[in-house]
């Protein structure tokens, strides 16, 4: 169980105007057995940052600590840290026992403890039946559980994965976002895991840190960056959100904020000053839609509600998504648990109805 921490790390690929700082000034610090994810879009440097911290790329600058080792300057082959990849890279031609016993043996395991680690980990993906195929005789899905079993039975200090998923179908994805936590849980596996897949890291990250052109914007547990995002990019790339901008005209606690569809309160104001141009941002489920019929008798005191339009509706079973327009023009996504029946029409004039607690204030 190792801790693993990051101070100012850069990677700058290429020189002179046609430089690119890939990662650009990173700190962070993963906890023992933390499972630590790396979310952002393609490009922002994910893979770069995973492999300094493999070993597989030098820093141009800033340093590497395992616990309280400066590991900046270790080869690969000394760091003991295990990756999975996107594309599996299990060896063709061993078979999935081979492969699982590669680790430990060329870590000197005698045979016999070989085997008994390889069963024992091969059993903890559900493959212990598969131990004599070759790779090419599994599904994707088995061949990223043989990789997974290999590289715990490696023993690593930490487990780096890249986008172990993404060559999983939707359905299989799914279910081994839940067996990927699971694995990592039980053996007090310290994990780093990349991807560009929101859903993914809100699902199963203890601590998420998002990462935009080289460096990290915000560090925290999926509820408070999707509450309580820092800056719009986070607010829009973790999930939906609906933005108005306005002026703050009253820092509060409470804040009040005027924008083109009149003011918006808001339990702060991210510490904007009085006059300041601001964005307020709303998620989609948070938002009510009031029609004449149920305007009435509905407690919405206190409430912000704004006149809107309905422009359109898709209806996904449990859920029915409504996108609304604004009388600034904006749009609007609403997203109306269990509203298969009283579908609402398009052109119909409405309310949307939001408590101040669910709007976020955003200076960035
Ligand atoms: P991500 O994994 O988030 O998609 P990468 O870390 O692969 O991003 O890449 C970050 C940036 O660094 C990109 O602009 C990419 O083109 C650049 N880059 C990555 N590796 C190299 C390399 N070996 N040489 C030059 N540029 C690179
Ligand atoms: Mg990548």
């Amino acid at each position: 169980m190792t801790r693993i921490r990051l101070e100012a790390v850069t990677k700058v690929f290429g020189s002179g105007p046609d430089a690119v700082a890939a990662v650009d000034n990173v700190s962070l610090s993963v906890e023992s057995g933390e499972l630590y994810f790396l979310l952002g879009p393609s490009g922002c440097g994910k893979t770069t940052l995973l492999r300094i911290i493999a070993g597989l790329t030098e820093p141009t600058g800033g340093r590497v600590f395992f616990d309280d080792r400066d590991i900046t300057n270790l080869p690969v082959q000394r760091r003991n840290t295990a990756m999975v990849f996107q594309n599996y890279a299990l060896w063709p031609h061993m078979t999935v026992d081979q492969n699982v016993q590669f680790g430990p043996k060329m870590k000197g395991a005698p045979r016999r403890r070989r085997g008994e680690l390889a069963r024992s980990q091969l059993a903890r993906v559900q493959m212990v039946a598969f131990g004599s195929r070759k790779p090419n005789q599994l599904s994707g899905g088995q061949q990223q559980r043989v990789a997974l079993a290999r590289a715990l039975a490696a023993g690593a200090d930490a487990l780096l994965l890249d986008e172990p998923l993404s060559n999983l179908d939707a359905r299989l994805r799914l279910h081994m976002r839940g067996e990927l936590r699971r694995l990592v849980k039980e053996t007090h596996t310290t994990a780093v895991y990349v991807t560009h897949d929101q859903t993914e890291a809100l699902s199963m990250a203890d601590r998420i840190a998002v990462m935009d052109t080289g460096q990290i914007v915000q560090i925290g547990p999926a509820r408070q960056l999707y509450d309580r995002p820092a800056t719009r990019f986070v607010a829009g790339f973790l999930g939906e959100a609906n933005f108005i901008d306005g002026s703050c005209a009253d820092a509060g606690p409470p804040a009040k904020i005027e924008t083109p569809i009149g003011s918006v309160r808001a339990p702060d104001a991210a510490d904007a000053g009085v006059g300041q141009t601001v964005t307020c941002c709303v998620r989609p489920e948070r938002i009510s839609i009031l029609t004449e019929l149920t305007e009435r008798g509905n407690d919405s005191a206190g409430a912000n509600v704004i006149p809107a339009k309905i422009e359109s509706s898709t209806y996904l079973g449990e859920i029915c998504q409504y996108t609304c327009r604004l009388g600034n023009d904006a749009l609007w996504k609403v997203c109306i648990l269990g509203h298969g029946g009283g579908a609402l029409a398009s052109g119909a004039q409405v309310k949307l109805s939001f408590s101040p607690q669910d709007v976020c204030v955003l200076t960035k």
